[in-house]
């Protein structure tokens, strides 16, 4: 083995326990120490860091794909999931969470929605290194090198050559490995989506969809958006400090004026 010690592996996702991501990730990981897989029953893409709270989850073991897995699917969230998983289901302790690999890129923005990413937050939150990995397609989507890159970094976890307090949002552009043309290390660009609502009627009521248009772009140079649209992968490390000094500063210039407003007022 590599390493100290035989690293155990979290592997979760956002697509649901039987989207093939996942156990292709789990196929590779399994060379660099013991999986067990803790993941949704069904796709919840967009569903952030989203934790039930008002309901009972309920968890099943099942038949994995990839012989010598426990892996449980459970009726929740992905940040459900890893929660489940870190204080319950899994009974030795987390050396590393990987999250993936999802379909479709997780940029910019899109880290603040992503169940991939969300279930890696909870890994980061309990102090276990964690890992969100996808790649930027929906369709003949190129698992392998995105599989064979988690491993790269599941052995510098076991070498302990990585911080414990980390949370890395990896994305590969949809290529196969020899058209990659490099790792860019990144911090997240700006993309947004326009959403649209098309209006519609069940027959009883009138609901609303939201649509999300096609993401608008700003390719700055630096950025994960910019290194996957060179067909670079882009390795992101996310921390969960999202204070803004900026508006932090304003407020404070306006913060006598906000004082004066809400006690002399009346
Ligand atoms: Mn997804």
């Amino acid at each position: 083995m590599y390493g100290a010690k035989n690293l155990r592996i979290l592997v979760t996702n956002d697509d649901g326990i039987y989207a093939r991501g996942l156990w292709t990730l789990v196929a590779a990981l399994k060379e660099a120490g013991q999986v067990v897989v803790v993941a949704p029953d069904r796709e919840q893409s967009a569903v952030g860091s989203s934790v039930t709270l008002h309901q009972p989850l309920r968890a099943r073991e099942i038949d994995p794909p990839v012989s010598g897995v426990k892996s449980y699917s459970v009726e929740g969230t992905p940040a459900d999931s890893v929660i489940l998983a870190l204080k319950n289901l899994v009974d030795s302790e987390i050396d590393l969470v990987v999250s993936g690999i999802n379909e479709g890129a997780n940029l910019g923005d899109d880290v603040l929605i992503s169940g991939t990413v969300g279930a890696a937050l909870q890994g980061y939150l309990n102090s276990i290194p964690s890992i969100a990995v996808s790649v930027g397609a929906l369709e003949d989507v190129h698992f392998d090198p995105a599989a064979r890159l988690a491993v790269v970094l599941a052995r510098l976890v076991a070498k302990g050559a990585l911080p414990k307090r980390m949370l890395l949002n990896v994305n590969l552009p949809n290529l196969p490995l020899s058209q990659i043309k490099g790792i860019e290390l990144t911090h997240l660009g700006r993309r947004s989506y326009g959403d649209m609502i098309q209006e519609g009627h069940d027959g009883k009521r009138k609901y609303y969809w939201i649509v999300r248009g096609k993401p608008e772009w700003k390719p700055e140079e630096g950025t994960d958006i910019w290194a996957v649209l060179n067909d670079k992968i882009s390795i992101t490390p996310l921390h969960a400090v999202a204070t803004s000094s900026r508006v932090l500063s304003i407020l404070k210039e306006l913060s006598p004026t906000i004082l004066r407003e809400l006690f002399d007022r009346d």
